[in-house]
């Protein structure tokens, strides 16, 4: 059985895409320690299921959720919905950085196009269908997307990434406006490098050279832990963020200085 590490979120009922791993596996656990019951969304069938049995089946399930497919999107809420009878957390973390090179005189429009579907469109529908779901059932909920420090500055050799990530503060900012009159409240985290599986793909690096890049971007010493971004968004989905609407939280070690 989870020991709870407080009842910030007791009764709260959260959604996590790209849940199986990385910064979003980590938002589970935390999560989960602080009372939420979470649902994890993923494509990842086999980590995702691993890791909702390994916090416990009365605080975590898996569902395979696409976010690239609407529908899936949608389900992935109504079948929440039926679980639970509610839902008070999105947060919507899904997203993938192509492993080629794309500048701007090289630019794979196809490669651009696939990532966006995942960073942008999926994470707009899981956002529209969250905020549906809140609207309908009156609940003043968070919503919490991942941008990047990718959000607010430029990469010259991830151009595709870095105009998705100013994407999803765009959305955050505009969706904010909107549902603030309903009391729910939307924000995104930035996290700098995270030694996950993404950035051990991207950069073909091991766990451990990908620690050091972290800790070579940050101006704090040490590296920068997916606990360290999951902590951010327990904030972010708790009242002691009530009044904290259309942000963009870094999580970074001070690297961008946004
Ligand atoms: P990760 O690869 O460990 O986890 C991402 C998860 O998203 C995976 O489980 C993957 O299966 C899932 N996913 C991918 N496509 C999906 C889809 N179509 N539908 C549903 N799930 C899908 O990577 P991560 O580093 O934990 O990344 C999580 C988020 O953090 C991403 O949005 C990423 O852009 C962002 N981010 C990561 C870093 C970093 O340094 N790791 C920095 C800034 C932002």
């Amino acid at each position: 059985m989870t020991s709870h590490a407080s009842n910030k979120l007791d009764g709260k009922v959260a959604i996590i895409t790209g849940g199986a791993s990385g910064i979003g596996e980590e938002a589970a656990r935390q999560l989960t320690n602080h009372g939420a019951y979470v649902v994890i969304a993923d494509i990842q069938d086999k980590k995702g299921h691993d890791l909702a049995l390994s916090i416990g089946s009365h605080r975590c399930t898996y569902i395979h959720c696409d976010v690239t497919d609407e529908h899936q999107v949608k389900s992935l809420v109504e079948s929440t919905l039926q679980s639970n009878g509610h839902l008070d957390i999105l947060f919507s973390n899904a997203g993938i950085m192509n492993n080629i090179k794309q500048d701007i005189l090289e630019f794979d429009i196809p490669a651009f196009e696939s990532l966006f579907a995942v960073n942008v469109r999926g994470m707009a529908a899981c956002v529209k269908h969250g905020a549906r779901a809140m609207v309908a059932g009156g609940i003043k909920g968070s919503i919490i997307c991942t941008a990047s420090v990718a959000a607010s500055t430029g990469f010259e050799n991830w151009v595709d990434y870095v105009m998705s990530k100013h994407a999803v503060l765009g959305l955050v900012r505009s969706a904010s406006k909107q549902l603030g009159a309903y009391g729910i409240r939307v924000n995104c985290v930035s996290p700098g490098v995270v030694a996950t599986p993404l950035v051990h793909r991207v950069f073909g690096v091991s766990e451990e050279e990908g620690e050091r890049i972290s800790e070579s971007s940050s101006s704090l010493k040490g590296a920068l832990k997916a606990k360290h971004v999951a902590d951010a968004v327990v904030f972010l989905a708790s009242e002691e963020a009530e009044f904290i609407n259309g942000h963009n939280l870094a999580v970074d070690g001070g690297w961008a200085g946004i």
